[in-house]
């Protein structure tokens, strides 16, 4: 049917590709790619043949008039180079004109660094703040985490190898002894979770160097909060009524 869909992909793992991604891309007259040789493969790989459009950062604004108008009466996709588009990830001001211009948006949902990252790390996801790439800039980096440290939730972060040092020791300096874990690598060959202390994953870093790969930095609440759930605060509350009477 007309429309655009958003189409999430693999970050790693072809075999993550949804079945209806699968059968949206092949049925899609046009699609829109960040990277055209890296999803030729994709499309290629599941013998989907659509023509593509460059969609990225820098071609988005010139891509989205022919994105939108194919969209009003056939089957448009737009993908990422890998995850979730939209997610650190251009797609957001198509989605806004499209749906202006009353073209059905659709999102096909699949793989995601930040939900994968979530659903391994073991840290609270009752409430998260995905904050995507931290400011490269020392100042502004630790500004964002002394903003960012008050609020009362797992702290979500997407970061790059040969930055992941500085960032950790920042995060130390300013958060403290807090649960943290780096998600290296997800649904891949060398896919790997460190948790430890802020500090101690810091002091990891410094000594080993600059990790290879893909990289999801996640933190965890602050202590007192210490990730509470409403069934920690239904018990606690029962231990006061029962220590009361
Ligand atoms: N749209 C994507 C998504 O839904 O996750 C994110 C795109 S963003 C430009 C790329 C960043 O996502 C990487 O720098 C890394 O922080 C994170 N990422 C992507 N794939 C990953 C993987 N396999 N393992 C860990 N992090 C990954």
């Amino acid at each position: 049917a007309a429309g655009l869909y958003i189409v999430a992909t693999p970050i790693g793992n072809l075999n993550d590709l949804t079945l209806r991604a699968a059968e949206t891309l092949r049925a899609a007259v046009l699609i829109g790619a960040e990277d055209t040789r890296v999803t030729g493969k994709l499309l290629k790989h599941i013998g989907a043949r659509a023509p593509m459009i460059r969609h990225d950062e820098h071609s988005a604004e010139r891509a989205r008039p022919e994105l939108i108008e194919r969209a009003k009466t056939e089957a448009v996709a737009i993908v990422s180079d890998a995850g979730t588009p939209l997610i650190s990830d251009p797609g957001y001001r198509l989605v806004r004109e499209a749906r202006a211009a009353g073209v059905r948006v659709v999102p096909v949902p699949g793989v995601s660094a930040v939900t994968a990252a979530l659903s391994g790390a073991g840290l609270p996801t009752d409430r998260f703040l995905f904050a995507g790439f931290p400011p490269p800039k020392e100042k502004a980096l630790k500004d964002k985490l002394g903003e960012l440290g008050r609020v009362k939730a797992t702290l979500v972060f997407y970061e790059t190898g040969p930055r992941l040092g500085r960032f950790l020791s920042a995060a130390a300096d300013i958060l403290g002894e807090r649960e943290a874990c780096v998600a290296r690598e997800l649904t891949k060959l060398h896919e790997e979770f460190l948790f430890q202390p802020l500090p101690g994953l810091a002091a990891h870093y410094a000594e080993r160097g600059p990790p290879k790969g893909e990289i999801v930095v996640l933190i965890g609440p602050p202590e007192s909060e210490g990730g509470a759930t409403g069934e920690d605060l239904d018990e606690a509350l029962r231990a006061a009524l029962e220590s009361a009477s």
